[in-house]
């Protein structure tokens, strides 16, 4: 969806607009993640009045996001709300973008290039934002077992059972060698 300037010029731009999962392509494959329940979204955009030409966006955006689970590989659950109220003006062809990021003013602005901004990137950044630096399936998650590779929560492998138990024999045939 646009929030065109344009628009915005007359009126502000409501939206309140509920997507089931693969109605609305947010490209959160490309980060690993996937949309696993109703995605529900409602904000406005406006023009503010006083710049005419700064524009804010504001709202909240809900979820649920389906990621990998980094210990067992099985699939983790992140129920997700976020509320959001982002600024943004015209992006400047003259000024380079790495001069305006050491402005730390400005570190929350945002650009926008006419028509104007779409709602998908927007939401997909908040949503990303979200999610968890570890990401588990849940506390308790045993996670894969390295040396026979076995789920663990679906499993008992009994490997550490395993490598104690040859520990003890080379042990003991140490042992038998400095009796004799
Ligand atoms: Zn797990
Ligand atoms: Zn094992």
């Amino acid at each position: 969806m646009l929030l065109s300037i344009k628009e915005m010029e007359v009126r502000k731009i409501a939206f309140a607009e509920t997507w089931q999962p693969g109605e609305l392509d947010l490209d959160l494959d490309s980060a690993g993640v996937h949309q696993l329940g109703p995605l529900r979204a409602e904000g406005e955009a406006e023009l503010l009045p006083h710049s005419g030409e700064e524009v804010r966006v504001h709202g909240k955006v809900e979820t649920v996001l389906g990621t990998e689970c980094d210990r067992c590989l099985g699939q983790a659950k992140f129920p997700v709300s976020a509320a959001f109220d982002l600024f943004y003006r015209p992006a400047d062809p003259d000024v380079a973008v790495e001069e305006t990021a050491i402005d730390e003013g400005e570190a929350e602005m945002g650009f926008y290039e006419l028509p104007g901004l779409v709602l998908e990137d927007i939401l997909r950044e908040q949503l990303l934002l979200q999610l968890p630096m570890q990401r588990v399936c849940s506390d308790s998650c045993k996670g894969i077992c390295p040396v026979c590779g076995v789920n663990r929560n679906e499993a008992e492998c009994g490997c550490e059972a395993v490598r104690a138990q040859s520990t003890d024999e080379r042990w003991k045939a140490l042992q038998s060698l400095k009796v004799q």
